[in-house]
């Protein structure tokens, strides 16, 4: 895919991508003052308990502002930060703002409320991660084990050393790692056995199989029922509709997150959503 080239590699470009091309490079470009123009945002997606409705808690996605183009989706830009190492500190801006928002709703009575935010690999490797988030908690006043990071099974795939190493003093920290877009990676939850996780999300391509013609809710199934063996809590990703959710609550998925219940709200709204669920 283009968006994963680096910028030395679009003079290879057809003419007839050259657009396409020039496009991402301005992209690039603008990605250097976004940060310091203030042109991110974190946008939170709730997660409730399958079994009340209630919400538990809630994923922080990032969203970049941009001056002409307006709210650009992560798809198009988070390959850009990779390649630039810019990710590095665009990830500390999603941890802080998370942990700083959430003390806004702390203060506001969503006490028990956990937060997450999405960690590349990048990040996961960069030797200060653990300096950076011990510094966020403290500075921000962050509750350690409301705090989720998520990883993806390629990041833990690396160096299992090196990552068990990593994930054992997340944990000592106290903050919970779950294990993203379980199941469109190289790794099998065997593997994962050995690594101390707290949550696996399901991708949402396995639950698009629920309830559609011909569609197979096996890996969905088995997948629930070993994590629950490992004792690991499940999330289950992209649930758009009713029969989704009430398949998944039958067969003892923990959470549901999905534009069934909302999609990403900002700040505002993402409070709104809070009070109307606290009081039905
Ligand atoms: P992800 O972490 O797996 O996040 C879930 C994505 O699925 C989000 O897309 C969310 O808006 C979307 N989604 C949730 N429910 C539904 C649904 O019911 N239907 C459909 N069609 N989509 C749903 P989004 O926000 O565009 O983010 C895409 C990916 O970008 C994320 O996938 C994550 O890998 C990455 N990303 C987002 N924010 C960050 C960040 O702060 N840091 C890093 N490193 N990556 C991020
Ligand atoms: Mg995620
Ligand atoms: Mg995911
Ligand atoms: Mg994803």
């Amino acid at each position: 895919r283009a968006k994963a080239l680096g910028p030395s590699q679009y003079r290879f470009y057809a003419p007839s991508m050259n657009a396409r091309g020039h496009e991402f490079l301005s992209l690039e470009g603008d990605l250097q003052q976004a940060l310091e123009q203030n042109e991110f945002r974190l946008y939170y997606q709730p997660q409730v308990d399958a079994q009340s409705g209630k919400v538990v808690g809630m994923e922080g996605l990032i969203r970049w502002q941009h001056p002409k183009r307006g709210i650009v989706s992560p798809a198009d830009f988070i390959p850009l930060l990779e390649g630039s190492g810019l990710i590095i500190s665009v990830g500390e801006w999603v941890l802080r703002q998370a942990c700083m928002q959430h003390r806004i709703w702390r203060e506001a009575g969503f006490n028990d409320l956990r937060i997450s935010v999405n960690v590349s690999a990048t990040q996961f490797n960069d030797r200060h991660l653990m300096d950076k988030i011990q510094r966020a908690i403290k500075e921000e006043q962050m509750i350690p084990h409301l705090l989720e990071l998520e990883i993806t099974e390629n990041t833990v795939m690396q160096d299992p050393v090196a990552v068990i190493e990593t994930l054992n003093a997340l944990r000592s920290e106290g903050v919970r790692i779950a294990i993203d877009d379980f199941g469109t990676g190289y790794s099998s939850l065997a593997y994962l056995k050995r690594f101390p996780l707290s949550v696996l999300k399901i991708d949402k391509s396995f639950v698009d199989d629920i309830g559609e013609v011909g569609g197979d809710s096996t890996i969905v199934e088995a997948s629930i029922s070993l994590a629950h063996k490992l004792g690991l809590q499940v999330v289950a990703e992209g649930v758009e509709r009713v029969e989704q959710y009430e398949f998944l609550r039958s067969i003892g998925c923990d959470l549901i997150q999905g534009y069934y219940i909302n999609r990403p709200l900002t700040e505002a709204d993402m409070t709104d959503f809070l009070v109307k669920n606290a009081t039905q």
